[in-house]
């Protein structure tokens, strides 16, 4: 069963702190993050740590990321509530469920078949309704495309250029890229239909993303 209880609660706010005193300034993202019961996307074995601002294992050798990357990648994509956002890497569902925070209409994508039912499970018994899918990420989902934001929650090896192709005009892609040790977060935003501008910001270390576009 699902609790959220005032402890949990308190613990978020906490959280919340840590996130905000680390430079995260976006009062839409915090607030987010202090909906989203953090510790129902966990395994048993860590759900004491649940509101500890670190990443944690998930199964399948992958992880639900540091509270503080997630924060850092959802400010950047500068979510509006009319936006239709492609999330790659499902994963634990819990970047998902902070999205849906800030518009109705989330994307996700995840390669691992097991991640993918464990998080379709997590939605339904938390009643959201992501569109989601189990696929090769990398390539976007051109059947569904444009978005408006498109952010990619594993390490890429290079920016896709099929991913830039399924932006709308004004559109940003929120990306980590670099090799598997140490990744830099990039914004890139469309322009025009061939222009792009690159922005670069900190360095993470994210698991790889798989895939035609990815890591083999
Ligand atoms: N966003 C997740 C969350 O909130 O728990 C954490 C993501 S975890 C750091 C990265 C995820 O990307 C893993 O679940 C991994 O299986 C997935 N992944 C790796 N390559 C992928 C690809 N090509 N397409 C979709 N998902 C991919």
């Amino acid at each position: 069963m699902l609790i959220d209880s005032y402890k949990h609660k308190g613990m978020r706010k906490s959280l919340v702190r840590i996130v905000h005193e680390k430079g995260i300034r976006s009062m839409k993202v915090l607030k987010a993050l202090e909906q989203v019961p953090r510790h129902f996307f966990f395994e048993k074995a860590f759900v004491e740590q649940a509101y500890q601002d670190k990443a944690f294992p998930i199964g399948e050798g992958q992880t639900i990321s540091q509270p503080y990357t997630v924060a850092y990648q959802t400010e950047l994509l500068d979510v509006k509530p009319t936006d239709k956002v492609l999330e790659i890497g499902t994963g634990s569902g819990y970047q998902c469920s902070i999205l849906l925070q800030l518009t109705p209409n989330v994307y996700t994508i995840e390669y691992n078949k097991p991640l993918y039912l464990k998080a379709q499970r997590q939605f339904q018994l938390m009643d959201l309704h992501p569109q989601a899918f189990l696929g090769d990420g990398s390539e976007g989902l051109p059947d569904h495309a444009p978005f408006d934001k498109i952010l990619v929650t594993a390490g890429a090896p290079i920016i896709p250029k099929t991913l830039l192709k399924q932006l709308t005009i004004g559109g940003m892609l929120v990306i980590p890229v670099g090799d598997t040790a140490v990744q830099k977060m990039l914004r890139v935003t469309r322009l025009g239909q061939e222009e792009f501008t690159k922005e670069e910001f900190d360095n993470f270390k994210f698991v790889p993303l798989l895939g035609s576009q990815g890591w083999k």
